[in-house]
């Protein structure tokens, strides 16, 4: 297999034997510009003195002079914009904190990757579909303001990608997450991260989830080509809960567009939910009332309160993808990941899990018993008229040419109907 993406690789690693194995992995996929540091002072020479890019760095933890600690702080400082791998022979703790740091520094990090390497784990992260490289790579340095998402605002330049969410059992498409991307005139499309916090901490939150559910009713005959009644997921932010006059905006919505409040599932993060306050607990009590479902996402992060869990409506829970993604290497998120499963189907949901990049992170959700997946492994998140495309390409085993038939049986009624 070649990594067809990958021109240029640098591997940091104070161990040369460990150095020549990952050499000889990226040469024999075809790596055109394969560099080697011994430290991280080295490494950053490397990266300064380079006249093209570096797309990809194999980073060890340990070593002398910088470390890997060190060497990341020194990439978010130059907003270097390729992808990291942490390799290490250090625990799975360890590596893990270090992923961790790499993303709160706002880089893209695949792992985790235990020493020795083993190149099958290597080319089934970067296999997994679109990893993180086609992603708003233009737009790391972007800086809005409310101001700029305000303007943005009110040209509707907010929109919904959707990524497709997949029936644990079956393989079948169970439904698609819309997440909010802002689709800019010169900086392209950009990544949430880049300002969801920003609409929170400027008070835009209530308006940006209006005009997503708006976007999600306005794309709904398209989602319903791939099927009739594909449930689709909605973030909500916390502005909304704080909105007693939401559940009435939503409904009215939905019915305008002439679709049923029980296809949508909203989905609210535990963050949101800590303050004792009346408002959220009314509004999320009507929206159940009213026959939407309600998810708890990003379970097990931020502040895990078992309480939320009883006390409020939800039929599903979506466990957060850092528990997923290390339950394989770190015995830790694997105990958190199993617990987590249990306790939502006691309480009698349905039980999602985020994040799953590897047929190995596949095998382990499933042994579980887990409803539905969602991740790179399956599909990234696209627009909406690529998701039709998405689900006609998937292998052609029975209950995806279901699929498939539904959506060629549309294509041909709109054609029918067009002409
Ligand atoms: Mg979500």
């Amino acid at each position: 297999m070649t990594n067809e993406w990958l021109n240029s690789a640098l591997i940091i690693d104070d161990d040369p034997i460990a150095c020549e194995l990952a050499r000889f992995y990226f040469h024999q996929r075809g790596t055109p510009r394969i560099s080697v540091a011994y430290n991280g002072k080295q490494a950053l020479e490397i990266v300064e003195q380079s006249d093209n890019p570096i797309d990809f760095i194999l980073l060890d933890l340990k070593m002398p002079e910088m470390d890997g600690i060190q060497f990341l702080r020194r990439m978010h400082l130059r907003s270097f914009s390729g992808t990291i791998g942490i390799l290490s022979g250090e625990s799975a703790g360890v590596i893990s904190l270090a992923m961790d740091l790499a993303r709160k520094h706002g880089l893209n990090v695949i792992g985790p990757l235990a020493k020795p390497m083993k190149a099958g784990v290597l080319d089934a992260l970067f296999t997994a579909p679109q990893k993180v490289i086609h992603t708003t790579a233009n737009s790391k340095s972007f800086k809005p303001t409310a101001s700029d998402l305000d303007a943005a605002l009110a040209q509707h330049r907010i929109i919904a990608y959707y990524q497709p969410i997949i029936r644990a059992d079956t393989d079948e498409l169970a439904g698609v997450e819309a997440l909010a991307r802002w689709d800019h005139p010169f900086q392209g499309v950009i990544a949430p991260y880049l300002f969801i916090p920003l609409a929170e901490r400027s008070g835009q939150m209530r308006e940006l989830t209006l005009q997503m559910i708006s976007t999600v009713l306005h794309d709904i005959d398209l989602l319903n080509t791939l099927h009739p009644e594909l449930a689709v997921s909605i973030n909500l932010g916390a502005a909304v809960l704080e909105d007693t006059c939401f559940p009435d905006i939503i409904a009215k919505l939905v019915a305008e567009a002439g679709q049923t409040n029980d296809r949508f599932i909203l989905e609210i993060t535990e963050s949101k939910l800590i303050d004792d306050a009346i408002a959220p607990m009314e509004v999320m009590a009507r929206l159940n009332l009213m026959g939407f479902n309600l998810s708890l996402d990003d379970f097990g992060t931020q502040y895990s309160n078992f309480e939320q869990l009883t006390r409020f409506p939800f039929k599903e829970l979506k466990i957060d993808k850092r528990f997923v993604q290390s339950s394989n290497t770190d015995v830790r998120s694997k105990a958190t990941f199993e617990t987590c499963a249990q306790l939502g189907k006691r309480l009698g949901m349905r039980i999602v899990a985020e994040g799953i990049e590897t047929d190995q992170d596949w095998q382990f959700a499933k042994d579980l018993g887990v409803d539905k997946l969602q991740g790179y492994r399956f599909a990234r998140p696209m627009p909406v008229s690529e998701l039709t495309s998405w689900a006609a390409t998937r292998n052609l085993d029975p209950v995806r040419i279901e699929v498939q038939e539904l959506v060629a049986a549309n294509h041909f009624a709109n054609q029918h109907q067009g002409s």
